[in-house]
This record gives structure tokens, C-alpha cells and sequence, in this order.
């Protein structure tokens, strides 16, 4: 429902989580049933997720704190496929990667027996984890390659973020008829389902169009079309305050 990413020059802080921490307490407002985050620290990924409000995650943090690190992504989930559960809270995880996701894979069914008869196993009822299986297995040591060939196979509507543990300095996100924003920082660059995601960090942001694929670090931001080729996002300033 919500979905928060970030990444920065630091391979060890504490900003990546508390960027998305807040900026999911500024999505709040859409509703949700279950907040969970990743991030990227120098060790691997670390994630924490929980059912029910924001509240819930941010007492198992603060009992239990994540390591600091370079990235993060962060999602607060409105359940269409499978309860609402810890379990089922995102991000979903395949070994060293996380994926959050808004929306319905469609033919994710289909996916999921393939990737059962393959011998991947299941540990949520979401739809969302065959997209998990699905990069985990194209993952060659590109991400944003991987979510190439990853969304040439889903249908339906979607706002995909993935990190992988082997490229701690980068968030992946895609979209497909749901929104995804990118917002310009210095020596730091974030994503959102909104502008509400990032705007106490920056007003200065890209709209992606119908079937990009956005590649952020902390000092760049890749655009290109589900084909493969560069495209450019609609960049504009919000004119809103904080
Ligand atoms: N379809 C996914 C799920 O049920 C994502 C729902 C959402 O947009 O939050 O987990």
C-alpha cells in the first residue's frame, strides 16, 4: 500500500531506517494492515516486519534494532493475497534479496506452481513472493537486470522495490499501472508510492512513467523502459510543505 526507499554514501548509518520509518508514518494515512523494512548493512540484510500498525514494528525495533547500513525499503501492506499476518507482511526474502510490493500480480498462480515444481519454498500466501523467487533466480549480479527480466513476466498492476545484499549502495524499483516516485537528494536518493514518502528530505522529484524501471544510488538515478531501453521520468518540484 505504502512503499518507502532510500539509499546514501554511508555504508553504516542509521539513516536509511529512520528516512523510512518516517516517511511510512507519513503514508499511514492510506490505511493499512501490517509495516515491515530491510536494509542493506555491510554484514547483509537484516528485515523486520509485523502485523498491525506501525506501532507494533517500531516497539520489535526499538527491542531489537537493526543493524545500520547503506539502503533501505520499507512497506506498509494492504493484504489482498493472504492474511493479514506477520508472515505475509512485506518485504518477502530469497536468501541475500527483499522485495516490497503495492498492487496484485495477477497471473501469480500460475508463477508460483512453476517455481514450487522448480523446488522454491513458500514461506508467505502473498502473491507478492513468487516476484522474490522470480529475482532471486535471475539475480546474476544485476539487479536492475534482474527486475528486467522479472517484469516482462508479471501481469497486472504493480510497484515493485528490490535490494540485494550484494550491492549494498542501490535500490531497484518498477512500476506498472501503480505509482512510483523518485526523490533527488544530495549524496542521497529516494522512492516512494508518493511524494509524502520523502518530502521532509526533498521537494525535488521524478515521476516515472508506465513501465520504468528506476535504478537509484546515492549519487545517481537510472531510467529505463521495461524494453530495456533509457527513458526519461517527468521531473518536477512539489509545492507543498512538509
Ligand atoms: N498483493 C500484495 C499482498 O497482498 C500487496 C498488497 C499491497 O498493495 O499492499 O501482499
Amino acid at each position: 500500500c505504502g512503499i518507502v526507499g532510500y539509499v546514501g554514501r554511508s555504508q553504516a548509518s542509521q539513516r536509511p531506517l529512520e528516512v523510512v520509518l518516517s516517511g511510512l508514518g507519513r503514508l499511514e494515512y492510506r490505511g493499512y494492515d501490517s509495516a515491515g523494512v530491510a536494509v542493506v548493512c555491510p554484514d547483509g540484510l537484516v528485515t523486520a516486519k509485523r502485523a498491525g500498525k506501525l506501532t507494533n514494528l517500531l516497539d520489535d525495533l526499538a527491542e531489537h534494532p537493526l543493524t545500520p547500513g547503506s539502503a533501505a525499503i520499507g512497506h506498509t501492506r494492504w493484504a489482498t493475497h493472504g492474511g493479514p499476518t506477520d508472515g505475509n507482511a512485506h518485504p518477502h526474502r530469497v536468501g541475500g534479496l527483499a522485495v516490497i510490493h503495492n498492487g496484485i500480480i495477477e497471473n501469480f498462480a500460475t508463477l508460483k506452481a512453476e517455481l514450487l515444481a522448480d523446488g522454491a519454498e513458500f514461506l508467505s500466501d502473498t502473491d507478492t513472493e513468487v516476484v522474490a523467487h522470480l529475482l532471486a533466480r535471475a539475480y546474476e549480479g544485476d539487479l536492475t537486470e534482474a527486475m528486467r527480466a522479472v517484469v516482462a513476466r508479471l501481469e497486472g498492476a504493480f510497484t515493485l522495490l528490490a535490494v540485494h545484499e550484494d550491492a549494498p549502495g542501490r535500490v531497484v524499483g518498477a512500476r506498472r499501472n501503480s505509482p512510483l516516485v523518485v526523490g533527488l537528494g544530495e549524496g542521497e536518493n529516494f522512492l516512494g508510492s508518493d511524494v509524502a514518502a520523502f518530502i521532509a528530505s526533498t521537494k525535488e522529484a521524478l515521476e516515472l512513467g508506465q513501465d520504468q524501471i528506476v535504478t537509484i544510488t546515492a549519487d545517481s538515478v537510472d531510467v529505463i523502459g521495461f524494453d530495456g531501453e533509457p527513458a526519461t521520468a517527468t521531473a518536477y518540484t512539489v509545492d507543498w510543505d512538509a
